[in-house]
């Protein structure tokens, strides 16, 4: 038999590791390139060692495969355009480049009309007092690259925070946000393939603390179709103009609600996202599934959501797997990760029949489990 097609992945974390689980459904093989020798993907997949700079660790990942993608945004855009050089790779380094800089992010967001914080760029301590006068306090100071989860950034509530807040961002360049007092987050994860067609997955909301996100909901309880055609449209623009192949996310604030709700999009993500994992037991075809399909060419999937699902990130250490099967529609999913504090090293999905159902499971999930 023929081997299968062969799709590299430029890190290996847990999302790169669902994403070759979800390959080896579709017969497609896998690789993965990653600097930490524990990478969570290389318990499932080939494992390349090495470091995003080095060009031969590069070009061992591109050997036999037909594209290649990434999983982790802050992988280094030179190491996509290198790859780029002799095979495609989806989706294009230019979303890289976007997502790695807020600046970016919002000079996007603005050309193509989809409404964003207040925001103003920052380079220097002495210039956050007058930045603050234009976007109103609070705000937060945000690095404008390497930041997830919340790092790198800095709630200012008057002049006397700046000095703290730029000391917390190490002096990097930022923008300041206005802080939006949000009704809730929500997020959309679109999917588009190379011939252009676009699928979304409904609506999520998001539940973060400390800047990191503990539970997604999907579908996204009472979303008036005005929020999901908005949500839908910001995120097709965003990849007609990046000319995208691929899964993405896009984060958004409602603000306001019911008939007054609208969304202000906070950012982008070009890869799968931790708020699509209920895709894997609640959708017919996950988004590591979709991705996969998009990148290699292929069909895409329905997107249809089959189950109400909701997602609990496992932070800092997972969960007991005897508790977590206490709960009916639970699933754990364990990224062989070591534990440390802040870090995500697992998930649960609950899935139930109806939202009433879901949310009594998700109650008795957060008595059994916490
Ligand atoms: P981020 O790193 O931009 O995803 O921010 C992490 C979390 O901080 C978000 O999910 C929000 O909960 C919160 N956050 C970020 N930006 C703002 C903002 N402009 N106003 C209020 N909350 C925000």
């Amino acid at each position: 038999m023929p081997d299968g097609p062969m799709v590299g992945i430029l890190g290996g974390g847990q999302l790169g590791r669902m994403l070759a689980d979800a390959a080896k459904t579709l017969g497609v093989r896998t690789k993965v390139l990653d600097p930490d020798e524990h990478a969570s993907a290389g318990r499932v997949t080939t494992h390349i060692l090495g470091a995003y700079t080095s060009p031969k660790a590069l070009a061992a990942l591109a050997e036999g495969c037909d594209v290649v993608t990434y999983e982790f945004e802050n992988v280094p855009v030179e190491a996509a355009e290198r790859i780029a050089e002799t095979l495609p790779v989806h989706p294009t380094p230019e979303a890289l480049r976007v997502a790695q800089d807020r600046l970016n992010e919002r000079k996007l967001f603005g050309e193509l009309g989809i409404a964003s914080p207040t925001s103003v760029a920052v380079d220097a301590e002495h210039r956050i007092e007058s930045a603050l006068s234009r976007v109103g306090e609070p705000a937060l100071l945000k690095a404008r690259r390497l930041g997830y989860d919340g790092k790198g950034q800095f709630l200012i509530s008057g002049a006397h925070d700046i000095a703290d807040a730029w000391r917390a961002i190490a002096g990097a360049p930022a923008i300041l946000d206005a802080f939006v007092g949000f009704e809730r987050e929500l997020s959309v994860i679109g999917v588009r393939a190379s011939n252009g067609n676009c699928r979304f997955y409904p609506l999520a909301q998001n539940v973060h603390r400390g800047g990191i996100l503990r539970v997604t909901t999907a579908p996204a309880p009472n979303v008036p179709e005005a929020l999901r055609e908005q949500a839908e449209s910001a995120a097709r623009a965003i990849m007609e103009r990046l000319d995208y192949v691929g899964v993405l996310a896009v984060e958004f604030f409602q603000i306001g609600s019911d008939g007054d709700a609208r969304l202000v999009a906070n950012e982008i993500a070009p890869r799968v996202h931790n708020t699509g994992h209920w895709t894997i037991e609640g959708a017919p075809a996950s988004q590591f599934e979709n991705h996969i399909r998009a990148v290699l060419g292929m069909d895409l999937g329905d997107t249809t959501p089959a189950k109400p699902s909701a997602m609990v990130n496992a932070i800092g250490e997972l969960p007991e797997a005897s508790r977590v099967s206490a709960v009916p529609g639970a699933v754990l999913h364990d990224y062989e990760k070591a534990p440390r504090p802040g870090r995500k090293v697992g998930h649960v999905t609950i899935t139930a029949d109806t939202p009433k159902e879901l949310h009594e499971r998700l109650e008795r999930y957060t008595r059994v489990v916490g």
